[in-house]
């Protein structure tokens, strides 16, 4: 893994690629962006946003929505999937919101966790952008473009969190979530576009993988599995198969955190 330094260098340099860098789902406060995130699971961000202004006219706060039944809730969400779930979760989280927190959203890791619907990700989306506390949500674009640069390691979002948290200072660390997401969608996509990317040159994936071509990479790795060990994983790849819908990842409804996997793309 590459040093505190160059991580926070790679992170500037993707900032300045990404300029304005900021999560996609429209909110005005920090229950908006609770309700939203939890509708993002497994959907987009321009679809959450085309259903959540009804949502939120209907439901302004925690005490209005916590009144609400299912049969209300799913017909405006079902565009977003898995509509069922997350009527649950939204009604489960206001009403937990109104009698444990005064109808407010708190501004601890721990304490929104405990909300239904609501895993590490989605705490650290809204404590980020909402609740001006530092977070670094890590969704399936910040595992593969981290584990393809080389500034972090693992399909495992808690550690990757805190392998980035641990190299970045803390006013970064929604930033740096912010360009990795969008670095992920825009440019290292599954399929990556390294001709466009402003990192290329420490990225491990392209060095490793991309320069070398197809021939060379099974070349090598039939060489390495040759010697008795084990194949070196490529960065970015876990080799355990991973889920990439093309949507925007949040935690599932009722998830503790999105442990979906990192997958290189085929060559
Ligand atoms: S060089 Fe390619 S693989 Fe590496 S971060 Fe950029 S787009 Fe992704």
């Amino acid at each position: 893994m590459k040093s505190p330094k160059t991580v926070r260098r790679i992170i500037e340099t993707l900032a300045t690629q990404h300029p304005n860098a900021d999560t996609e789902l429209v909110y005005r406060n920090a229950f908006e962006l609770l309700a939203a995130t939890i509708l993002s699971a497994q959907s987009t961000d321009v679809r959450v946003n085309m259903v959540t202004p009804g949502l939120f006219k209907r439901y302004p706060d925690a005490r209005a929505l916590a009144k609400a039944t299912p049969t209300e809730i799913e017909p405006q969400i079902v565009s977003t999937g898995f509509f069922r779930q997350k009527s649950k979760a939204l009604i489960g989280m206001a009403q937990q919101l109104v009698t444990e927190h005064g109808g407010k959203v708190p501004a601890d890791m721990d304490l929104l966790t405990k909300l239904p619907g609501v895993g590490r990700k989605t705490a650290n989306v809204v404590l980020g952008h909402a609740l001006g506390v530092p977070g670094l949500p890590v969704d399936r674009h910040v595992l593969r473009v981290s584990n393809r640069i080389g500034i972090a390691e693992g399909d495992d979002p808690e550690k990757v969190e805190a392998q980035l948290t641990v190299a970045l200072p803390k006013e970064k660390w929604t930033l740096a979530s912010d360009v990795l997401i969008l670095h992920g969608r825009r440019i290292c996509k599954p399929k990556p576009l390294c001709d466009q990317c402003a990192v290329r040159d420490d990225c491990d994936y392209y060095r490793l993988v991309v320069a070398r071509g197809p021939e060379k990479v099974l070349a090598a790795g039939t060489k390495r599995r040759g010697r008795g060990g084990s194949p070196r994983r490529r960065p970015g790849a876990t080799g355990r198969g991973a889920e990439e819908h093309g949507a925007k990842a949040a935690d599932p409804p009722g998830a503790k955190h999105d442990a979906r996997k990192v997958r290189a793309p085929r060559r």
